[in-house]
Order: C-alpha cells, then sequence, then structure tokens
C-alpha cells in the first residue's frame, strides 16, 4: 500500500469531516426537536391550565347560592386572573354586570344549556366571552392569559386561534426569510370549552447550528488523518530501506560474481603457460644425477599449478551466472513504480527528476523481474552519477515500448553523455572512466540481460546526454506484438 498523497490525505479528510459532520449535524436536530416538542407541551399545558381555570370560576359562581354583585365580584378576581376584562349575569333574563351585555348571549346560553357546559361567545381575535349554562359568563383577554416572560425561553413564535385570524403570543423570530429548517407543531388546549389551536414554530438558523463542534470534529479528523499518513509513511520508509537493503545484497552479490569471472580470465592463462613451462623442464632433465630431487620439485610445482588452476576453474564456474529462476511476462509499470518508490526520494535530493512514459501500454517483456530490476537500478545510478556536474534541469527519463518481437526499456540522462572513446568498451567488465567506479555495473547488466535473451544498447543523445536500452523478448511473440501495433 502506497502512503496517501497530499490530494489523498485531503479527500480522505473531507470525506471523514462530512461523514462526522452529518452525524453531528442530525444529532444536534433531533436534541432540537425533542426540546422544542418539550418546550411547545409546556407551553400548551400553561395555557390549557388557564382556560380549566375559568371553568372552575363560573362552576363556584354557579354553586353560590346570594353571589355577591359582578361589580363587586370583579376587582376581587382582577388579581388572580389579570386576562379578565369584565363579567356578569343574566338571572331572570335581566343583566347585571361590569361592563356591558354582549350581544347574542341569550342564545349562548341556550347552547351551554343544551351542551351541559360552558361556552365561547367570540368578540374579536383576542377576546370572548365564556358563558356558562348558569348564565354567568367572563370576558376574557387570550393576550394575558400567561405573560410573554412565562412562556419556556426556548419558544419561538407562537399563536393562539380565538377568533378568524391566530393571535400571536410570541413573535420571537418574525418573518421567514432567515435560512433553515422550520419546526412546527400544532395543539389544542385542553379545556373542552375552550379548545382553541396553538401554533407553535421554531426556525433553526444558522446561528443555532453546532458550528463549535464541527470546529472540533474537524481539528481532530485532520489530526487523525495526518497521524494515519505519518504512520503510513513510517512504514513505507521502513520497506523501502528493507528493499534497499536487499537490493544492496544482491547488486554485492551479483559485483562479487564479476569479479570472480574477472580475476579467473585474468589468472588463467598464466598459470596455463606455468604448467606448460613445467612439464618441459620436467622432459629436459631425464638424464642429471640431480634429475630425480629436480623432478620432484617440478612435479611438486606442476601439482601446484594444476591445482591453482582448478581452483580458479571452480570460481569461475561459481561465477557463471545461474540461469534466471523465472522467465514471466512482466508489468512495466508496476516494475517502474516499484524503482520510483525507491529511488526518488533520494534522486530528489540531489534536484532530479525521474520520469516515466509507457509508449506501449498492455506490451509485456519476458524475463527475470529481480534481474530486470538489477539493470534498471544500475541504469538509473549511472544516469544520477552523469548528472552529479551537470547543469539544471537534470532529468533522467524511462520509456518503455514494444519494437518487433521485442520489448525495449530505455533510460535516457541529461548529462554530458559518454566519451567517444568510450563507446566500445563500456560493456567490458572492470572498464571505468569515474574515479571511484570499478567498470562492473555495465558488465553486470550486460551478462544479466543475456541471461534473460536479451542485449544491451548504449547511445548518446543531442545536444548532450546518454540513452542506455535494455531489449527483452516480447511475451506472447510476434503475434503479441501484432496485436499490440495494431491496437
Ligand atoms: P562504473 O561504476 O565504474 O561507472 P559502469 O559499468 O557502471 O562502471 O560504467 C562504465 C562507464 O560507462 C562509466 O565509467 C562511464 O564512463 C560510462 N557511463 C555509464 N553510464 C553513463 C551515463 N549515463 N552517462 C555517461 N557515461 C556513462
Amino acid at each position: 500500500m502506497n502512503p496517501l498523497s497530499r490530494p489523498g490525505a485531503l479527500l480522505c479528510w473531507l470525506v471523514l469531516f462530512c461523514l462526522g459532520a452529518v452525524w453531528i449535524g442530525r444529532q444536534e436536530y433531533l436534541d432540537q426537536h425533542e426540546r422544542f416538542l418539550q418546550n411547545t407541551s409546556v407551553a400548551q399545558r400553561m395555557l390549557s391550565q388557564k382556560t380549566v381555570q375559568h371553568e372552575a370560576v363560573l362552576a363556584t359562581l354557579a354553586a353560590l347560592s346570594h353571589p355577591p354583585s359582578p361589580e363587586r365580584l370583579f376587582p376581587s378576581l382582577r388579581p388572580a386572573m389579570p386576562q379578565l376584562l369584565g363579567l356578569g349575569h343574566l338571572p331572570g333574563g335581566a343583566w347585571s354586570g361590569s361592563v356591558a351585555e354582549p350581544p347574542g348571549l341569550p342564545a349562548a346560553i341556550e347552547r351551554a344549556r343544551q351542551l351541559d357546559r360552558p361556552v365561547v361567545l367570540p368578540v374579536d381575535d383576542a377576546r370572548y366571552w365564556l358563558v356558562a349554562p348558569s348564565g354567568w359568563s367572563l370576558l376574557l383577554d387570550a393576550r394575558q392569559l400567561v405573560p410573554a416572560a412565562d412562556f419556556p425561553p426556548g419558544l419561538a413564535n407562537l399563536t393562539l386561534s380565538v377568533g378568524t385570524t391566530p393571535l400571536r403570543l410570541l413573535d420571537k423570530q418574525p418573518g421567514t426569510a432567515a435560512p433553515g429548517w422550520s419546526l412546527a407543531l400544532q395543539k389544542p388546549l385542553g379545556a373542552a370549552s375552550q379548545p382553541f389551536p396553538m401554533r407553535s414554530e421554531l426556525r433553526l438558523t444558522p446561528g443555532a447550528w453546532p458550528w463549535a463542534a464541527w470546529l472540533a470534529w474537524a481539528l481532530a479528523s485532520a489530526l487523525l488523518v495526518a497521524g494515519a499518513a505519518a504512520w503510513q509513511r513510517s512504514l513505507a520508509q521502513a520497506r523501502r530501506q528493507q528493499e534497499q537493503l536487499r537490493l544492496g545484497a544482491m547488486a554485492r552479490l551479483g559485483t562479487l560474481g564479476e569479479m570472480a569471472a574477472g580475476i579467473a580470465h585474468e589468472l588463467n592463462q598464466p598459470l596455463t603457460a606455468i604448467l606448460a613451462q613445467t612439464r618441459a623442464a620436467e622432459r629436459l632433465l631425464d638424464d642429471d644425477d640431480e634429475r630425480p630431487a629436480v623432478r620432484h620439485a617440478l612435479l611438486a610445482s606442476a601439482e601446484q599449478a594444476k591445482r591453482a588452476a582448478d581452483i580458479i576453474n571452480r570460481m569461475r564456474a561459481l561465477a557463471q551466472p545461474s540461469p534466471p529462476a523465472r522467465r514471466e511476462a512482466l508489468d512495466p509499470d508496476a516494475l517502474v513504480a516499484s524503482l520510483r518508490f525507491l529511488r526518488e526520494p533520494e534522486l530528489a535530493r540531489q534536484g532530479i527528476r525521474l520520469g516515466w512514459h509507457n509508449a506501449s501500454p498492455g506490451a509485456r517483456p519476458r524475463g527475470d523481474r529481480v534481474a530486470l530490476e538489477q539493470i534498471l537500478h544500475n541504469l538509473v545510478q549511472n544516469a544520477a552519477d552523469a548528472l552529479a556536474g551537470a547543469a539544471a534541469p537534470r532529468q533522467i527519463s524511462i520509456e518503455g515500448r514494444a519494437d518487433g518481437a521485442d520489448y525495449l526499456f530505455s533510460v535516457s540522462d541529461t548529462g554530458p553523455g559518454i566519451p567517444a572513446e568510450a563507446l566500445p568498451r563500456l560493456f567490458a567488465p572492470f572498464y571505468t572512466t569515474r574515479p571511484q567506479g570499478m567498470g562492473l555495473g555495465l558488465a553486470l547488466c550486460d551478462t544479466l540481460a543475456g541471461s534473460m535473451d536479451g542485449r544491451m544498447s548504449a547511445r548518446n543523445l543531442s545536444p548532450s546526454g546518454a540513452c542506455f536500452t535494455v531489449s527483452l523478448p516480447l511475451s506472447g511473440g510476434p503475434q503479441a506484438a501484432a496485436e499490440i501495433s495494431h491496437a
């Protein structure tokens, strides 16, 4: 798994934040809704209690055998009932009241008697007479049933429909222009005689949204993603170090093999000559007195020389590159991705950009993944060495493309190029123009390419730079090549 890139981390954070923000918003909405329902119920109970109180007053008045006159009664009831504007009764058809008789009172009393409970005789949108079957009547102002300050503070808009137009008891959110969600609930008051519909409304404006919680979640989720990205980076770093150790170990083994091949080549000829000369001496010394001792010495030396030749031959056999373990179709994109993953940080520190262009997507070279990785690593390392003193822009470009029945990987750089005299000897073991060089990198590449039925080539680029190409058989053979060229 590759570590999160900056846009990837940003996207992760955005998704995480949005999911969390939606959850927080939903919880907040549910909380507000619950509180709204509770507050509305409290308001409905407060108003209902008042209307029930009216019924109780009327029942008490009806029960009195010698009720006081309404003019005397009114001032004593008023302090406990600020909503009471007047009262009176109609004993025997003659009105006696603290205010004038309302029109339609006898019919209302008749209706109350039929229903056996008080009935409402509306005056306007706020005032109404409550008329009892006994003839006792209260003139009430719905505006003053409950003082506005006594309602639960969480309520915003509250109306009570006494007449045709709803009466505004609370109006904390006038107008509907503010954006947000609306909560609304309508309930009738509890007294059977005054079941006025009460409606409560609350608009959840941006001011009521959970900004602090969202901000805290934005920070927490950013920290979470940053922590995860850092953890992934440290894992990737550990993996990179492991890979580098593995490649380093392989390179050392490869170099050792090349070195052994070089040493064997250098030493085998003189040793063969020693062997031939000591055998000739043995033949010439046949007749002398000291001959047995000389012969013995020469034989022993021949024996030693033979032994040395044997050892060297064994070393050469060891150094013979063993055939690659696998011949498989390789994915150039994956190969280069792993190469870039390993090399890019170090190249970036040297100000070198590493580019990759797959000119034949779908084409697959055939070979050994580890051997090809090693070749590409060597070529990239050589290119980086060549760019060490070069002027900007410093660029290494890898290109992969199918060519006939072959697949070509080219590694080009913008360095000074290959000196003309070096070109014919580049792939010879121990050939180097660099003071610290061993001259084994390209020789090893050539050997590895050969072991996969491939070959290496090199050329200079115009105006400057070098291009090294490793060509391998195309997986699927000429048929695949034809298909790719048709695609
Ligand atoms: P060394 O590690 O000693 O450089 P190599 O076999 O890798 O051995 O390379 C042999 C020589 O090939 C180098 O010394 C250098 O002269 C030449 N060479 C290799 N790659 C490049 C390149 N990208 N640009 C210029 N010269 C190069």
